[in-house]
């Protein structure tokens, strides 16, 4: 998901001044507020939020549900958008993983009311409230089950925006954005992020409407004036990326063509009429950007569908649903000023879709991820400048809160922002090829499955053959600091034609005692020769001397801004 904010853009010029004085100045180039783009569109139902607040039911998820696998929903929806009405009708089909499993429990908003419910075919009693369907089970262990829930009403507006009957410009849209605990406000499901299943989704909405899910479209029929679309994924999704959208869309179908698979993907794009010549400008780089993510990370990972982009009314950003993003009706302006939303989404079809998270604690894997795939296509686009600008962009002094385990605060600043550079911060760590290698082996090892913070770190430590605890200790598990250093530096001794430099770093910051990091300098003298080297700080308090065959005039720190640090240099 991508939550749009305002961001300053760094001219290269404006850059160079920063080349010598590197954090000096403190400035924080992200102001807190939401870039709205209102083309006085009339949207009705979207409500703009603040900033958003999840907060999922203590014990949503019961014991009972981490015994048992979904393997497959069958989910048929008939959509009636003037009365705001959703009849469903859910086959799911499980497996019981562990012993003493006495109920089958789903999550289910109980506002919806069943009108049927039937185990391996037999119709039985069930208790239905809050957010937990129970369905007494007296099965062996191991045997599948399938339950069949026939259902109606209304879904709550809850969370981001849940299941959501709007209008844009007079025209009924019907969609969801469920992440991350409200997929259950519209179907029951089991909805653990690691509990992947294949998905037929049926969408039935008057037949002027198109109507559009994951995966790829089986058949579309129409009787009595209704028409049914079935879509049908056979990659393991989670619940939270089970999508519907219905609406009177235009769509229309660019291709990227892969060269590691031999193969053609369909980009399809759904849009709302006013919005096509726009949005034909907008999406026109989507070939490009899969191309760049296949190349770096390995094929899209799935290549035998779709990748699609379908406009909603969420005027705060976008979605990833699996195979088809969801983009705010209010971020399609024909200008291509919403590149980073368009990659950003994109991106999590690897990192988030293909590699899920284990659980929530894990989602600075999705946002962390897909915020620095974002700097990754802008420095394949504009270079190493363009790389160092966009972190910039991305660098605050303080981010508050951690990285893992955020609690019921997923998608703070912090979360998307500080996620990407730790990431920039193990490139430094590691170094260019290593990290990337590390990127693809965690891709290719945990795709179409879910990764947890702990094994993202195994293969970082696998591949790089380095001790990384200290490193995600500081950064992930423990910090919520960042680094705060005074270097202070003066001439020691001249002999020979060389000249010692006597070099002390001071950690400032309060809370975290001490960071760990590679450090370069950058000795500069009069004339404007330079020597860089790197050093590595492993203590509070770190005091070094360094011999040159010149006097510098200038020392820089950290000035290609590979840190989140705020290092002010003097001499002494
Ligand atoms: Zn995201």
């Amino acid at each position: 998901m991508k939550l749009k904010t305002k961001t300053n853009v760094f001219s290269f010029g404006v850059f160079a001044l920063f080349f010598i004085v590197g954090w000096e100045f403190g400035f924080s180039p992200i102001k807190n507020s939401f870039d709205i783009i209102n083309e006085n569109a009339k949207v009705v139902e979207e409500k703009l939020f603040g900033l958003p607040q999840i907060f999922t039911p203590t014990n949503y998820i019961s014991d009972n549900q981490y015994k048992t696998d979904i393997l497959h929903y069958d989910l048929s929806f008939d959509l009636n958008s003037e009365k705001k009405l959703l009849k469903g009708k859910v086959v799911i089909t499980g497996v019981v993983l562990g012993a003493n499993v006495s109920n089958l429990d789903l999550n289910f908003y109980d506002n919806l009311k069943i009108n049927f419910l039937s185990l391996n075919g037999k119709e039985i009693p069930y208790i239905h409230k809050g957010t937990k369907l129970s369905v007494p089970y007296n099965e062996e262990k191991s045997d599948t089950f399938q339950v069949e829930i026939i259902y109606e009403g209304t879904p709550k507006r809850m969370g981001l925006s849940a299941f959501v009957f709007g209008e844009i410009n007079n025209r009924k849209v019907v969609y969801n954005l469920s992440e991350p605990t409200f997929a259950s406000t519209w179907f029951p499901c089991n909805d653990i992020p690691y509990d992947k299943a294949l998905v037929d989704v049926h969408i039935t909405n008057d037949s002027l409407f198109t109507s559009v899910s994951n995966g790829i479209l089986v058949s579309e029929k129409i009787m009595n004036g209704r028409k049914t679309a079935h879509w049908k994924t056979l990659y393991p999704t989670s619940t939270y990326l089970i999508s519907l959208y219905s609406s009177e869309y235009v769509n229309y179908t660019d291709y990227y063509y892969s060269d590691i698979s031999d193969d053609s993907l369909p980009i399809e794009y759904y849009v709302f009429p006013e919005h096509l010549d726009n949005a034909k400008k907008d999406f026109a780089e989507h070939p490009e950007m899969i191309e760049f993510f296949a190349d770096i990370f390995g094929e899209y990972p799935f290549i035998k569908e779709k990748y699609g982009v379908a406009e909603f009314l969420w005027q705060l950003g976008a979605m990833e649903h699996q195979t088809i993003t969801g983009i705010g009706s209010n971020f399609v302006s024909g200008r291509k000023y919403f590149n980073d939303i368009y990659v950003h989404e994109l991106a999590h079809h690897w990192f988030g879709n293909a590699v899920g998270p284990k659980s929530w604690k894990d989602i600075w894997l999705n946002e962390g991820f897909a915020t620095y795939c974002e700097v990754l296509y802008y420095e394949h686009k504009a270079g190493f400048d363009g790389l160092k600008s966009s972190m910039l962009s991305k660098y605050y002094t303080n981010f508050s809160g951690r990285l893992y385990d955020p609690g019921d605060d997923l998608f703070s600043i912090t979360i998307y922002n500080k996620g990407a550079w730790v990431l920039h911060m193990l490139r430094w760590e590691v170094g260019d090829s290593t990290f990337f290698n590390i990127l693809r082996q965690y891709f290719d090892e945990y795709k179409y499955k879910s990764a947890s913070t702990g094994d993202f770190v195994s293969v970082c430590e696998k591949i790089s053959g380095k001790d990384l605890t200290k490193f995600f200790n500081q950064w992930v598990y423990e910090g919520d600091d960042q680094i705060k250093m005074k270097l202070e530096w003066t001439v020691d001794s001249r002999k020979n034609n060389k000249v010692t430099v006597k070099i002390e770093c001071n950690q400032l910051q309060e809370s975290y005692k001490e960071f760990n990091f590679p450090l370069e300098i950058q000795f500069v003298d009069k004339k404007g020769k330079y020597q860089v080297e790197k050093f590595y700080i492993d203590s509070r308090q770190k005091t070094f001397l360094y011999e040159l065959d010149f006097e510098p005039f200038i020392i820089a720190a950290d000035y290609n801004n590979w840190l989140l640090a705020d290092i002010n240099v003097n001499r002494k």
